[in-house]
Order: C-alpha cells, then structure tokens, then sequence
C-alpha cells in the first residue's frame, strides 16, 4: 500500500470535506455538510468564529429579536454543527495542494486530505495600527457600519476613507448620527461619482480633507472622545472631538495561500461560477467573505456557505457515479 493511500485510509487525516473557516460560511457548509452523512473537518484558522467574534451584539441575525452576542452565536453554530458530526480542529492551513486528488492541506500540525475542499477563510477589516484603535474596538471604534451603526443613535462620528464602502457608511450612519465627518487623506474621493453625489448631497455628511488620523483618544467606560489629526498638506496636527470612528479603508480577504492556485479578482477575492460557489479547481468550493466583496454579512455568509456545502455534496455524488 503506498504512503498517500495509507493516508486516504487514516481516519484522521483523510476527509470527504473539508472546510476552511470557522465563521458563518464555514460552519453553516459544516452544519449542512454534517447532515449529509460526509463528517467534514473545520479548520477554525486563526480566528476561530470569524469576525462576529470581534463585535458585540449581532442584532440582524434571523431569529434573535433580542440580539445575540457575537461570540455566542458562533459558539452556538459550532454547536450545532459538531452535533450531526463535524470535527472541529483549532489549525489553520498554511499551505493547499489542488495538483491531484485528493488534495492536500497542510497546517503547522500536519498534512490532511480531502476529496473537496470549500474555502471560507473570510476577510478582514484594513485598519491603520493607529494608538487607541485596538482598545477602543468595540467601544467606540468598529468597521462596521451595518452591524454597529445602531449603537450611535444622535451621537456625532468619524468615518475615515474615501472610497465608495465610505460613502456607503458615511450615508448609512446618517440615519443614526445627528453628524457624519467623512475624514480622507486626499483632497479627490476614490469613491464613484455617483456615491459622492449622494454623499455632498447628504446635509449631514461633514468632510475633512488631506488628512489622517494619528491616534484615537477616550477609554473603553467612557468611549471614544476624539481623534487627533494630522494635516499632510500643512503639516498641522489637531484634535477633532467624536463620539464614534468607522473605518472603511477596504477589506482584505484572507486567501493568500491560494494565489496562483485559485481564479481570484485583482484584489483578492476568489472567483466562482454564479450561481454556484464552484472555483476555478474541480471540488474547490469558495464561500463567505473569501468570495463576497459586496454583501459581507453573516446571514449571506451563511447563505453561500449552505450553497458551497449542496455544491460539494453533490459533486461528491457524482464523482462516485
Ligand atoms: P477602496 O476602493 O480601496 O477605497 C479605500 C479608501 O480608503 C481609499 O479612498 C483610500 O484612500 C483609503 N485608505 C486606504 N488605506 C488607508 C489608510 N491606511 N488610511 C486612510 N485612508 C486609507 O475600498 P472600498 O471603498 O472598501 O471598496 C472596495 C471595492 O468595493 C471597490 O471596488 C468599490 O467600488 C466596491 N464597493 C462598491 C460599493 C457599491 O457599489 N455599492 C460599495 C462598497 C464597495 P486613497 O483614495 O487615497 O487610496
């Protein structure tokens, strides 16, 4: 018996699925996954339950009109998923194998095996390293506008960014804020002409140009109280007070490991064949955030992930006929 198929025989290594990804997308592909009889494995990654992980209360979550915690939603899909039989390891893949089946995964622990893979490695928020950013996230400090815009009810906030996610939070916040400032560090919106529009056009959209911010001011009792600014046309260093700062500088999806490997747009985010979650790769399956530039909730996350999971399944069945 060769070593690979001494390996397809370890129960351990070897698994029909696999699933990258322990936030919505993952473990919805995991829950759906399990209930078809094919045992998958998680790798949760480094973040295990994703970026809800990183909020507090999930208030558009289906099914909790009383809002749920983050963290305990997740805990909660983990749960459900684990009890029809997914196996959930705390590893993260660092390097994917797609050349011959079944494909290789490999984490710092050890090489696995599977028959199809579905990716659901999600995204993360670009921030700036800024003093106070890390603190004061969750209280004061998101970048979401979607999921915490609700919490700044008449309250004045900073958006920082230029590009058309600002223009659509900075315009989103507006329903709660009595005052969105949009701060950009240039003097032109990177955003479309149409999302400008509405944004000028918007009374209660303030702009401060050529600018960055240096440092997040307040503390976590009595959150955010202000930002210190630093004018890169005139070199001025100033002190803006805010109740509140949305970054939306743009969004990494965390699929590094697959360049080269999977069909991806020019910033990252793998490509699949619409309507499916099919990628490039036969019995490679993306879903979530890794696949999603646009909606990035956890409820469509959840949806793709559903999608990924009937996908593989049903490639599975074929590959068997
Ligand atoms: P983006 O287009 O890359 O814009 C990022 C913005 O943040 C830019 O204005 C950039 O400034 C600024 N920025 C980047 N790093 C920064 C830093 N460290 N400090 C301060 N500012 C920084 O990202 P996005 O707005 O998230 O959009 C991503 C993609 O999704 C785009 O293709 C966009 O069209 C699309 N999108 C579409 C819609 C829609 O159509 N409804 C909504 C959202 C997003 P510079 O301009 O100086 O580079």
């Amino acid at each position: 018996m060769s070593s690979s198929a001494t390996e397809h025989h370890n129960a351990d290594h070897y698994h029909r699925v696999i699933i990258l990804g322990s936030g919505p997308a993952g473990l919805t592909a995991a829950l759906y996954a399990a209930r078809a009889d094919l045992a998958p494995l998680v790798l949760e990654g480094n973040q295990p339950g994703g970026q809800l992980t990183i909020t507090t209360d999930v208030e558009n979550y289906p099914g909790f009109p009383e809002g749920i915690l983050g963290p305990e939603l997740m805990d909660r899909m983990r749960e459900q998923a684990r009890r029809f039989g997914t196996k959930v390891k705390f590893e993260a893949a660092v390097e994917v194998d797609f050349e011959k089946r079944p494909f290789a995964i490999r984490t710092d622990e050890t090489t696995y095996r599977c028959d199809a893979l579905i990716v659901a490695t999600g995204a993360t928020a670009k921030l700036d390293g800024i003093p106070g950013e890390q603190e004061l996230m969750g209280y004061g400090v998101s970048a979401c506008a979607t999921c915490d815009g609700f919490f700044f009810r008449d309250k004045e906030i900073v958006v920082i960014g230029g590009g058309d996610s600002a223009m659509e939070e900075a315009t989103y916040l507006t329903k709660f804020a009595s005052k969105v400032t949009v701060i950009h560090r240039r003097r032109e919106l990177r955003a479309s002409k149409i999302m400008q529009d509405r944004a000028f056009a918007n009374p209660k959209i303030a702009w401060i140009w050529d600018s960055v911010v240096a440092e997040i001011a307040g503390t976590r009792e009595g959150g955010v109280t202000g930002v210190k600014l630093h004018n890169k046309r005139t070199e001025l260093d100033s002190f803006y007070p805010t109740q509140g700062v949305f970054y939306a500088i743009g969004h990494q999806p965390n699929t590094a490991i697959f360049k080269g490997k999977l069909e991806m747009n020019d910033v990252g985010y793998i490509k699949v064949q619409e309507p499916t979650t099919k990628t490039s790769v036969h019995g490679v399956f993306a879903a979530g955030d890794a696949m999603d530039p646009i909606y990035r909730q956890a409820v469509t996350s959840a949806g793709t992930g559903c999608r990924a999971a009937i996908d593989a399944e049903r490639w599975l069945q074929e590959l068997h006929d």
